[in-house]
C-alpha cells in the first residue's frame, strides 16, 4: 500500500503485553498486534517478561507491518511506552525504538502509558473532556484533566484492582487471568458475605479485602460453609462499590459532563453497569472503550505519541531513558492547552 498520509508506529512495553501499533496521524488505524505473558503460577516475574518480549519482538513488528501492508519505509515516526512500568521490561520496548529510529533515521517520541490509555479513549470513544476510570491488571486511577495535566484523584494504596481479582483467582485454582471467570461465578449469585471496604480519603485499599476473601477459602470446613460463587460475588460488589463511590466523589468535583472507562477490568459487566449508573445519576455522558483498544496495546501508544510530536517534535536520543515510576500527573499536555 502506498499513504500519503504520515504513519506512526507506536511499541508497548510496560508489563505483560508487547504491542505494535500502526495508524495514521488522522487516527485510522491500520494494525495492533499484541503479545502477552501469561505467568504459569505467581505474578509477573520482570525478568521472565523481559525474555517473552526479546523473544518475540520481531515476530510481531514484522506481523504488525505484514497487517498494514507496509514496511518500515513508510513509518515516519516510532513511539514507545517510557513510562511508568517493570523496569527490565520497559527498556525492551526503549531499544527496540531506538534502534529502528537509529537505522533508519526516523523521529522518536516516548509516551506515558497511563496518558497513552486515556487519549485512545478519547479518540475511539469521540469523547472530548472525560473523567477517566482506568482499571486494570497494574492500574487503578481516577483522572481528569485540569490545570494542563491529568490529575489523579483517587488512586490505589496497595493493590491494582485486575490484580487483587488474579490473585484470589489464582488462590482458587483459577487460571489467569482471572477476571473472566469470577465475574462468570459471580454473576450466578446475589448472596452477599460482608467483606472489608476501605476508601481513604479518595484512595482506594484492596489489600484487606484479599486479606479476608483468602480467609474464607483458607478457612476449616470452607466448602461446607461458603460457596465459591457467593465468595466471588461479594469481592466484586464490595471492589466495584469503592471504585464507584471514588469515581462518582470525583466527578461531583470536576464537574465533568462524561466519563470513560478503560483497561483491562473495564470488560466487566458489572463494573460498566455501577459506573453507568453514577454517571446517569450525574447527567454525564458515559463510555466504556472498545476492549481491543482499551487493554494494554501498541495503538494508544502511536496515537499519543503523534499528538505529543505534533507540539513538541521528537526526543533527543538522550532523552529515551525509561521512566519507571513516573505519574501521569507529573507530565504537562501541550496538546491539550
Ligand atoms: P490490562 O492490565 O489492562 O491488560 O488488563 C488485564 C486485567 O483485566 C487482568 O487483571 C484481567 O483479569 C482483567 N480482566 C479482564 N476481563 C475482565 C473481566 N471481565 N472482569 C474483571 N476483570 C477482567
Ligand atoms: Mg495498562
Amino acid at each position: 500500500m502506498k499513504f500519503n498520509k504520515n504513519i506512526c508506529l507506536g511499541i508497548e512495553s510496560t508489563a505483560h503485553t508487547f504491542g505494535i501499533g500502526i495508524i495514521d496521524f488522522n487516527g485510522n488505524v491500520y494494525s495492533n498486534i499484541n503479545n502477552i505473558f501469561i505467568p504459569e503460577s505467581g505474578g509477573l516475574h520482570p525478568y521472565q517478561v523481559r525474555e517473552q518480549h526479546l523473544n518475540n519482538f520481531m515476530r510481531v513488528i514484522n506481523q504488525a507491518l505484514l497487517e498494514a501492508r507496509c514496511s518500515i519505509n513508510d513509518i515516519d515516526l516510532i513511539t514507545f511506552s517510557q513510562s511508568p512500568g517493570l523496569g527490565p521490561v520497559l527498556k525492551i520496548g526503549a531499544l527496540v525504538a531506538r534502534m529502528m529510529s537509529q537505522i533508519n533515521k526516523i523521529p522518536i517520541v516516548g509516551v506515558n502509558h497511563c496518558v497513552a490509555h486515556v487519549e485512545i479513549g478519547r479518540l475511539m470513544c469521540k469523547i472530548n473532556d472525560p473523567l477517566t476510570l482506568y482499571v486494570s491488571g497494574g492500574n487503578t486511577i481516577v483522572s481528569a484533566f485540569e490545570s494542563n495535566r491529568y490529575q489523579i484523584f483517587g488512586e490505589t494504596l496497595d493493590l491494582p484492582i485486575g490484580n487483587l481479582i488474579d490473585s484470589f483467582a489464582r488462590l482458587v485454582g483459577l487460571a489467569h487471568p482471572g477476571g473472566p471467570k469470577i465475574e462468570n461465578l459471580a454473576h450466578q449469585s446475589e448472596k452477599y458475605i460482608p467483606l472489608p471496604y476501605i476508601v481513604k480519603g479518595m484512595d482506594l485499599s484492596f489489600s484487606g479485602l484479599f486479606t479476608a476473601a483468602r480467609r474464607l477459602v483458607k478457612s476449616k470446613d470452607y466448602k461446607k460453609k461458603y460457596d465459591l460463587k457467593d465468595i466471588a460475588f461479594s469481592l466484586q460488589e464490595t471492589a466495584f462499590a469503592m471504585l464507584t463511590e471514588v469515581t462518582e466523589r470525583a466527578l461531583a468535583h470536576t464537574d465533568k459532563s462524561e466519563v470513560l472507562l478503560t483497561g483491562g477490568v473495564a470488560a466487566n459487566k458489572r463494573l460498566q453497569e455501577m459506573i453507568r449508573y453514577i454517571s446517569q445519576e450525574h447527567d454525564a455522558r458515559f463510555e466504556v472503550v472498545p476492549l481491543k483498544f482499551a487493554g494494554d496495546n501498541g495503538v494508544m501508544i502511536a496515537w499519543t505519541g503523534i499528538l505529543k510530536y505534533k507540539e513538541e517534535g521528537g526526543n533527543d536520543v538522550s532523552d529515551t531513558y525509561v521512566k519507571p515510576k513516573e505519574r501521569m500527573d507529573e507530565i504537562s499536555i501541550p496538546w491539550r492547552s
